[in-house]
């Protein structure tokens, strides 16, 4: 039993040592690729499902390290999160974000909108509004055409300093997305204290509605919430035509998806967009 004992802790130590390790090692990397810009944006078009026109974009992050490989967001935000870098990460993605928003206008698409994630650490730091105030004046790009993505799970904490956030954001004409919603616990009472402008199905629900009837029930409730709410709704994730079909059906207006198209770099989406409008 004691050698099993020394075993298991031995066994649990290294692990841990070559879990921190490699973090640590990411963190490094991703500090220096930012500097040696291997980090770069881009773009997955939002779409009316009625008229099937893109109506905006959500900005997405990409890291390619020097050997071609591309690691994904899902792994390198939370280090950036850790490390403190997505303060810097994040304000670079939001210049970039509204840089490219003006550049669409000036080719034409004046009611376009540029979706933007925001990490809590980021929405959480005492300079946050300051940032994005900046970013708005700097860039020129016109409030009302930018929307934030905070997730629900964020939502969830602290409510009264969240409320008080949004309230200051919305006061610069941005508007306010709520990201992966249905994943979370926000309850309606709570939902309508919060000024957002919009829900954002997660991926997971969409997925579920051609499957079985209780899976369709959640993106149904999510629209007919926003419907009540007076909230615009849009499913992420639509892969296939009937999911489109079945969303269009339930009444929700909007949708990003491979279906339509996948992100994208900023020259990719111009073209995209001018082919788009032929
Ligand atoms: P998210 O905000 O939920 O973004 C949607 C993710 O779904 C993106 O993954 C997108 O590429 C992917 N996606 C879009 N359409 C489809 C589809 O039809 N099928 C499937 N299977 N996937 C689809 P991505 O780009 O890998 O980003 C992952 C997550 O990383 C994002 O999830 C977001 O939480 C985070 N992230 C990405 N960029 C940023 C950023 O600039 N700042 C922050 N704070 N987080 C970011
Ligand atoms: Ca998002
Ligand atoms: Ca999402
Ligand atoms: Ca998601």
């Amino acid at each position: 039993a004691k050698s099993q004992q020394r075993a298991g802790h031995f066994y649990f130590s290294r692990s841990m040592g070559v879990e921190i390790r490699e973090r640590v090692r990411m963190m490094h990397a991703l500090r220096t690729g930012f500097g040696q810009n291997q980090l770069f944006v881009v773009y997955q078009p939002q779409i009316d499902l009625v008229t099937r026109r893109p109506v905006g974009a959500e900005a997405l992050l990409r890291w390619q390290t020097p050997d071609g490989k591309f690691i994904s967001p899902d792994r390198f935000i939370p280090i950036a999160e850790y490390s403190g870098l997505i303060i810097d990460l994040g304000e670079w993605v939001m210049r970039t974000a509204c840089r490219e928003l003006v550049d669409l206008r000036k080719a034409g698409h004046h009611d376009f909108m540029m979706s933007i994630n925001v990490s809590q650490v980021q929405f959480r730091h005492p300079h946050f509004l300051d940032m994005l105030k900046r970013a708005l004046e700097d860039t020129g790009a016109p409030p009302q055409n930018i929307e934030l993505e905070i997730t629900e799970s964020m939502a969830m904490e602290e409510p009264d300093l969240l409320i008080k956030m949004l309230a200051q954001i919305k006061q610069t004409g941005v508007s306010i997305a709520i990201d992966d919603f249905g994943t979370g616990f926000s309850s309606l009472s709570y939902l309508q204290r919060l000024q957002v402008d919009r829900l954002k199905i997660d991926r997971a629900f969409v997925t579920e509605i051609t499957g079985s009837a209780r899976g369709s029930s959640i993106a149904e409730m999510v629209i007919q919430l926003g419907r009540n709410l007076g909230l615009a709704v849009i499913a992420e994730g639509v892969e296939d035509e009937r999911q489109a079909q079945i969303l269009q059906a339930l009444g929700c207006p909007l949708a990003q998806g491979f279906l339509f198209a996948r992100p994208m770099n900023a020259s990719a989406l111009s073209n995209w967009l001018s082919n788009d409008a032929l």
